[in-house]
């Protein structure tokens, strides 16, 4: 593992993996680098070259020492994203993703869905008022922890299981972060969206934990919604949200449902989250490898996730003037062709950094 560097700096891991990854995460490292130069604040960033190619160069994925050498000398990290048709069983991306978001425990996930320019989102007359919520998707449980098994593979009579794991202990912290983080944002309002009404053992705890957890939280207002409804009233009137939180596969549909109300996957940023812990920025998009190589890729998600990090950092400011400079690039239409937009990914990551630098 590298060694570390500038004692006092804010220490950045950064991944850019696979595909689009290559493309956007250099992209991001250039705004983050131009405002911090701009303001005088300290990034130490350093580059590992984990991803498809490393793997089948030498069968590495998180090496062992990761996590301990994350927890003990970063601060945060910085993913792009994991994937490559030459890996069909996308080994190295769930050793990597997984790996570092189970044991580094980074349980809360948080998806902003924030509509940065009226013509961006499908829905008709919508502006930019109505489509401001997170969605909070439990990261370390559920139905993604990959418990369960087969039994006669292969034959007529085949079995599948796929467990569905819920405990108080990862329901509770998840709702506490939700109510925690609305209060910190400013915002008045929490949604817990479940199943329980066919999950009568696992959901039925979401509810009763929910039920107890509200209780501390009389300044927000609480309501629930069923999930298939949830999502028809996301479509229906997304502004009537502010805080959806929800199980792992819920807040993984949810969150993509979200990002395409707010301008589509290339704009959407991610983080996983254990507070006080070092936690990982992601753009929610994946590898793409129907657009990779091209240098067509919106290089916004990776932008903006790099802004949630430093926001996470406390470098509230610098976090501002990346996403100003976002803003500011899609409303002079200085994009790519995904948002109507002529820039390729490098000239658009030149124009943000030069914008965040004298914004
Ligand atoms: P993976 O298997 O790694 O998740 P994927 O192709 O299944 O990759 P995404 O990477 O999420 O899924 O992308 C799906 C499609 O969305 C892409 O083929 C592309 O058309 C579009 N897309 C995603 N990210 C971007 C981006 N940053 N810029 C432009 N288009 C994007």
């Amino acid at each position: 593992m590298p060694q570390q560097s500038s004692a006092g700096a804010k220490r950045i891991a950064v991944i850019p993996g696979d595909g689009i990854g290559k493309e956007v995460i250099p992209e991001a490292v250039k705004v983050m680098k131009a405002v911090a130069s701009a303001r005088g604040c300290d990034l130490s960033l350093i580059e590992f070259d984990w991803g498809a190619d490393r793997y089948l160069r030498d069968g590495t994925t998180l090496p062992p020492d990761a996590v301990d050498v994350f927890r003990s000398d970063f601060d945060a990290i910085l993913l792009g994203a994991l994937g490559d048709a030459r890996v069909p069983d996308n080994r190295h991306g769930a050793d990597i993703l997984m790996g570092l978001r189970f044991k580094l425990d980074l349980y809360a996930n948080v998806r902003p869905c924030t509509l940065l320019d009226s013509r961006l989102t499908p829905l008709r007359n919508r502006d930019e008022k109505d489509i401001q919520f997170t969605v909070i998707r439990e990261n370390t449980e559920g139905s993604y922890v990959g418990m369960g098994g087969f039994f006669k593979k292969g034959t007529a009579d085949e079995i599948a299981t796929q467990e569905d794991v819920n405990t108080r202990k990862g329901v509770e912290r998840i709702l506490r972060f939700a109510y925690e983080y609305t209060r910190k944002h400013g915002r008045k309002r929490v949604c817990m969206s479940d199943k329980s009404n066919a999950l009568a053992y696992g959901h039925d705890l979401w509810q009763r934990t929910f039920a107890a957890v509200k209780r501390d939280y009389p300044d927000i207002e609480s309501s629930h919604m069923y999930v298939d409804n949830l999502l028809m009233q996301m479509v229906r009137d997304p502004s009537q949200f502010e805080v959806i939180v929800t199980c792992n596969m819920f807040g993984d549909i949810a969150s993509d449902v979200g990002a395409q109300l707010a301008g589509g996957l290339g704009l959407a940023p991610s983080g996983n989250i254990h507070p006080g812990h070092v936690s990982m920025f992601e753009p929610v998009h994946g590898s793409a490898p129907q657009i990779a190589g091209k240098g067509v890729a919106n290089p916004m998600g990776a932008v903006l996730a790099a802004a949630m990090m430093l926001s996470y950092l406390g470098l509230v400011e610098e976090s501002r003037q990346m996403e100003k400079a976002v803003r500011a690039a899609i409303s002079e239409g200085k994009t790519t062709a995904d948002l109507g937009g002529s820039l390729g990914t490098r000239e658009a990551g030149d124009w943000l950094a030069r914008r965040a630098e004298s914004a």
